[in-house]
């Protein structure tokens, strides 16, 4: 899991929206960061979308308020957005922009959504950052604003889509879980940073008290577990293009009591070990 130097390893979580990090992924972030890593957090929607009563620049003002909090918090580095919501595409121009981003950050772990997931937002976002990543190195790849190649190994995880299923209600299991147990208080405390989603999301998505939702999903993928209380579910992305077949940053960093792997027993059952750190 070397770098090309002798830093701390650099995490990245990249999001649609200003909230999606604390739902899916805050707590494996914040354990990275008490691993040793440095730690990066980045929406890439402005979240305009998220209110039933406020203009765009009001709204999009507040939630980039209440992400610098939350990430405050956590004690990382926080990213403002590139697109409005709904403005989120997989095209030429958005590339070259997040592809800079990428390459300035230099990430050796990238924590994003699931290619499949319940809103476009949310799969563009994955695919956006999945590319930057891939040609962080090419130098003929222009970025926008121009950047240097970046060299550095990356490993890149899928969190499970909001409410754990697809956009055509299919069930994602993940490769492997991550005990959030132990920062589930913190976790919360993030989430409670974006104070202007909770009337929006009980009037939108009948999600009342989103934090219980917060909860009740890292409860469900703990039970998928059969071992944790709370956890994060993740999906390894292939390694070509990106690292060594061995690189699992993510997994060593974190050991064997924190991450459970998937492990296919006779027949179709799946059952969870103590995760491989090597190849
Ligand atoms: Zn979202």
């Amino acid at each position: 899991m070397k770098k090309k130097t002798e830093e701390p390893l650099v995490a990245l979580a990249v999001g649609a929206h200003p909230d999606d990090i604390e739902f899916m992924m805050a707590g494996t972030l914040l354990l990275l960061k008490e691993a040793g890593a440095e730690i990066h957090v980045w929406h890439l929607g402005d979240g305009a979308g998220g209110t039933a009563k406020l203009g765009r620049r009001a709204i999009t003002t507040l939630r980039a308020k209440e992400a610098r909090e939350s990430a405050r918090l956590a004690g990382a580095q926080s990213h403002g957005p590139l697109f409005g919501d709904l403005q989120i595409f997989y095209d030429s121009s958005s590339l070259a922009r997040v592809s800079a981003v990428v390459r300035e950050i230099k990430p050796n772990i990238i924590l994003t959504h699931s290619p499949n997931d319940y809103m476009e937002d949310h799969q563009n976002t994955c695919r956006l950052v999945v590319t930057a990543a891939f040609s962080r190195g090419m130098i003929n790849h222009v970025t926008q604003p121009r950047r240097p190649v970046c060299d550095e190994p990356v490993a890149i995880y899928h969190a499970l889509p909001h409410g754990l299923r697809d956009g055509l209600g299919q069930v994602i299991r993940p490769d492997f879980f991550v005990n959030v147990a132990p920062v589930m208080d913190l976790k919360r405390e993030m989430l409670a940073c974006h104070r202007s989603q909770k009337e929006w999301l009980d009037v939108s998505q009948g999600m009342d008290a989103y934090l219980k939702e917060m909860e009740r999903l890292g409860a469900e993928a703990g039970r998928m577990s059969r071992k944790f209380k709370y956890a994060e579910g993740w999906r390894c992305h292939s390694h070509l293009g990106f690292a060594a077949s061995d690189y699992r940053p993510l997994q060593q960093l974190l050991g064997r009591k924190t991450c459970l792997q998937a492990v296919r027993l006779k027949g179709k059952r799946v059952d969870f070990q103590p995760a491989d750190m090597k190849n």
